[in-house]
């Protein structure tokens, strides 16, 4: 069996450990690979390399570290279909999702290229006499970033594409689930020419991030994951003295009012509550229908999960792939059997004959009318379960967004500018769709969400990025005029 490793000091290294975690293929349910969770020793070890690189790594100028980031990007989009495939074996999700994830990887590289125009500090000539002001933003050190397993791509270039180029050393933790894309990742790094040890890959679990949390080494943590986690390690870090962007889970709202294009909210309700199988930090997980729009909404989402081909990867014709482990597949499943007595499902995804099969399939399913107190609405599914609740108003619709534990992501589809210029106005969630159902800012903004999808002040790349990797330093600084100078500079003696 294939052991995916951990990569210290620039090159692939055998874990020491004990603990063996699997590494699933989730369309056949089979074992492929493994990881060894890093030990304490391990992980301190590559906290050691990052630190011993980064005296030089910040001493590079921003013209080099940003050519390591645009040979970095030319790397990536040369081996697109390569690194695609590799998120799909671990993932499961299509090459098409996969390719998607990596479009937006991209574009992170591309805005983390622009570092030296980015990084301008101010500068406020003659403060006082002979007196200037001025600003500059300096790295922190080492950083570590602990990811997710549903973008294994995408997440991590979040964070490392700012962290490196600030001039900061970088350790990852990624997920034990879909751990290969990380160590692809690190070796188009060295090939783009970042030098060794200025970034470095744990394979592990809680163990492993526990020790970067407490290393003194480590100067901040930045996190995507579940909201639990992210509030415990939002906790612990900043208990450490330690800069934490925490960002957790999600429900996300699509309201869809009374004059909305059904048509255009039905697709978007199914591409964002299915894309990826659901597994989206900014799925639509509940659609809110606003008075008349939900009979024909309902049916038209109806019709449409019945064309969705559900199947592996490997076939292109595909459009939704498998769960990622077998447990979240039967935690998922266990929301619709659960479902409550007002609850009405339209779709069981258990019943479509794949979610029979060895993967960890779950066909799309869609329950409408869903009680606001059922757990199909409380909780996070993080699966391909849409919920519609129906809503007389649009202040009740507000009500249910605003009401709910998280705020990533939310959108509204109506045709009326005013309703949805009010929707941006009184909605509490970091990113807002009009018309858009998945609004996923573009990297030159900043991608983070309120409440307990969100643990920190600071976002996570674009500009907030920068900011979060960076610490400002303010000189004040006084020259006499050259006039006064004992030496003759040629400058007049007296102005
Ligand atoms: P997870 O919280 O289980 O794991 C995330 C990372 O934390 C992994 O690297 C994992 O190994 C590590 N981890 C898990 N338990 C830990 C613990 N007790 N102590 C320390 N580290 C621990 O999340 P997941 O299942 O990999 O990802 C799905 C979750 O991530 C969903 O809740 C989803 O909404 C969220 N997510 C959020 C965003 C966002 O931007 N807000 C983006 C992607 C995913």
């Amino acid at each position: 069996m294939r052991e995916i490793k951990h990569w210290l000091d620039g090159g692939a290294v055998s874990g020491a450990g004990d603990r063996r975690l699997p590494v699933w293929d989730p369309a056949t349910g089979e074992q492929q690979a493994y990881v060894v969770a890093a030990t304490a020793d391990e992980t301190a070890r590559a906290v050691a390399s990052a630190a011993k690189a980064f005296p030089a790594w910040r001493a590079a100028s921003l013209s080099r570290r940003s050519e390591v980031m645009f040979r970095f990007r030319e790397l990536v989009d040369a081996n697109r279909k390569e690194i695609a495939s590799l998120v799909s074996q671990e993932h499961g999700k299509t090459v098409a999702d996969a390719g998607g994830e990596l479009a937006r990887g991209l574009e992170n590289i591309e805005f983390a290229a622009g570092a030296p125009h980015l990084l301008k500090g101010g500068y406020s000539e003659q403060a006082s006499s002979g007196v200037d002001v001025y600003s500059i933003r300096q790295p922190l050190g080492v950083v570590a970033g602990i990811t997710p397993f549903n973008f294994p791509a995408m997440v991590p270039m979040w964070m490392f594409c700012n962290a490196l180029v600030c001039g900061n050393t970088f350790v990852l933790k990624p997920s034990e689930k879909d751990p290969s894309v990380s160590l692809m990742m690190a070796d188009l790094l060295r090939q783009a020419g970042l030098p060794d040890g200025a970034f470095n890959v744990v394979q592990g679990d809680r163990e492993a991030v526990e020790t970067l949390i407490a290393h003194p080494d480590v100067q901040a943590l930045s996190f995507v994951g579940s909201t639990p986690v992210a509030r415990s390690i939002y906790e612990q870090g900043t208990r450490a003295g330690k800069r934490v962007q925490a960002l957790g889970g999600a429900k996300n709202h699509m309201v869809v009012l009374p004059d909305a294009d059904v048509d255009s909210a039905a697709d978007a309700a199914v591409s964002a509550g299915f894309g990826s199988a659901g597994e989206r930090c900014m799925a639509v997980s509940v659609v809110v229908a606003v008075g008349a729009v939900g009979d024909p909404l309902v049916a038209a989402i109806r019709d449409r999960i019945g064309r969705i081909a559900v199947g592996p990867a490997s076939d292109p014709s595909a459009e939704m792939g498998p769960l990622i482990s077998r447990e979240h597949r039967d935690k998922v499943a266990g929301y619709l059997a659960a479902a409550g007595a007002a609850d009405v499902v339209v779709v069981d995804g258990r019943d479509a004959p794949i979610s029979d099969g060895p993967g960890f399939f779950l066909g799309a399913s869609l329950v409408d009318k869903v009680a606001t107190d059922s757990p199909l609405y409380t909780d996070e599914i993080f699966g391909p379960v849409l919920s519609v609740v129906r809503a007389d108003t649009y202040e009740q619709a507000l009500e249910l967004v605003n009401d709910n534990e998280f705020g990533n992501g939310t959108a509204i589809f109506t045709r009326d500018g005013g309703a949805a210029r009010r929707f941006q106005y009184d909605v509490n969630c970091g990113m807002v769709g009009v018309n858009v159902p998945v609004p996923v800012p573009v990297a030159y903004y900043s991608f983070g969400g309120w409440k307990s999808s969100l643990f920190g002040d600071l976002h996570m790349y674009g500009p907030e990025g920068l900011q979060f990797y960076t610490r400002s330093k303010v000189v004040t600084s006084r020259w006499p005029d050259p006039a006064t100078s004992e030496v003759d500079l040629g400058f007049p003696k007296v102005r």
